[in-house]
């Protein structure tokens, strides 16, 4: 999906090829990496590529590995 033209708050430090953001709004998303359908004001995105978006639990799941 494209960017959310929501406006970020937070970009939080990159983790590897991960990187979180915190959106002023809720964004509605499906997450790349377990199919649901998400809105939540934190997700995270892999590669700084926006067709890769992680919900907040997958990328708890990510940094555990
Ligand atoms: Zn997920």
């Amino acid at each position: 999906m494209p960017k959310p033209s929501e406006k970020i708050t937070k970009e939080y430090p990159a983790r590897g090829p991960l990187t979180q953001f915190r959106f002023e709004k809720l964004i509605h998303f499906t997450c790349s990496l377990c199919n649901q359908a998400k809105t939540s004001k934190m997700l995270a995105i892999s590669d700084q590529n926006w067709d890769k978006i992680l919900c907040n639990g997958c990328y708890g799941l990510m940094l555990s590995k």
